[in-house]
């Protein structure tokens, strides 16, 4: 891929930041520059050192950019558009990685700048970290990343993105906003607000002590918790912006909770029985497509828990 000769990385966090690290390790552009709302997250950028400039003025970060990312909650989209809408050059691509998609096309679309290809994205990758130290060049290496392009977006824009995100090490696919929207809301949001529940539960859950819970999590509690020390602002915008989606498949959710509820109220075995085996069938479909580790226990090291 000929590399751009400026991309610009809005949000200096995990995302921002293995985007950078990334497009280094490719040598998919001449000038990376970066941008964070945090002055001291521009300092830590600044001294990592994964971006080539870290300005400390939003539009002089973007001047002259061939592909702008937005990697903020995407709570700050609007705001962060509205800055940079002026800045951007005709024919360059501004671009995102919000975890949602239907609510960016419909905050951020209508300030885009005529001549300049506004091309959602979404890097179905991450960790439970935080912050410009938590990125990493490997962290989109064999994931998925899914572009929502509005209708009649430029084809030659499209296909430049699509390689870039390859060069990043992803493999990609593009659907609409609004199908995105729905299969994260039940692959990715509902697990996360279950988790976030489940280990509030647990914490508020009287007759077990705060000791016993964290000193028997091995047993299952402790994966739920990975997932709910996931970014509470980051989170609380998915949300806010998947709204309806969520709410369908929770309300799907929990009518298949009820069945579940009813079959242990009813001592119903092959229920619990037929549910469990479905499931575990799922899990291995996903290990065979190299989606997760064949490992036990995750791959973690049974001595260092
Ligand atoms: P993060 O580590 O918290 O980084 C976000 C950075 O954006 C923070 O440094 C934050 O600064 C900064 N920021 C906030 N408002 C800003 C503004 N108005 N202008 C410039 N910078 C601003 O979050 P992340 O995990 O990288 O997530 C970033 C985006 O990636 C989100 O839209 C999320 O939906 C998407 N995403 C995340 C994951 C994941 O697993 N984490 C996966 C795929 C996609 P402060 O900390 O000072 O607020």
């Amino acid at each position: 891929m000929e590399a751009f000769s400026k991309i610009v990385i809005i949000g200096l966090g995990l995302i921002g930041s293995s985007i950078a690290h990334a497009a280094r390790r490719g040598k998919l552009a001449k000038e990376i520059a970066g941008f964070d709302i945090s002055a001291d997250v521009r300092a830590r950028a600044a001294k990592i050192g994964f971006c080539d400039t870290v300005p400390d003025d939003i539009a002089a970060a973007v001047k002259g950019a061939r592909l702008v990312i937005l990697c903020t909650p995407v709570g700050a989209y609007k705001s962060v558009a509205t800055a940079i809408a002026p800045h951007l050059a005709k024919g360059a691509i501004l671009s995102d990685v919000g975890s949602v998609k239907g609510a960016v096309v419909r905050d951020v679309g209508p300030l885009v700048p005529p001549g300049v290809h506004f091309i959602p994205a979404h890097p179905i990758a991450g960790t439970e970290f935080s912050g410009p130290e938590a990125g990493f060049a490997s962290l989109f290496d064999g994931r998925w990343t899914i572009l929502t392009p509005l209708p009649g977006a430029d084809a030659g824009a499209v296909a430049r993105l699509r390689g870039f995100w390859e060069c990043l090490g992803s493999q990609v696919d593009e659907m609409e906003s609004g199908h995105h929207d729905l299969v994260l809301a039940i692959t990715s949001h509902l697990p996360h607000l279950i988790a976030y529940n489940i280990v509030g539960t647990a914490h508020d859950l009287e007759a077990v002590t705060q000791g016993e819970v964290i000193k028997y999590s091995a047993s299952g509690f402790r994966d739920f918790t990975r997932i709910a020390a996931s970014d509470p602002t980051m989170w609380r915008d998915v949300f806010l912006n998947n709204r309806d989606a969520v709410l369908e498949v929770l309300g799907r959710f929990n009518e298949d909770l009820a069945r579940l509820q009813q079959a242990v109220r009813d001592g119903d075995g092959d229920v619990l029985f037929d549910t469990f085996s479905r499931t575990r069938a799922i899990r291995k479909a996903i290990i065979e497509i190299g989606q997760e580790s064949p490992a036990p226990n995750f791959g973690r090291d049974q001595k260092k828990p």
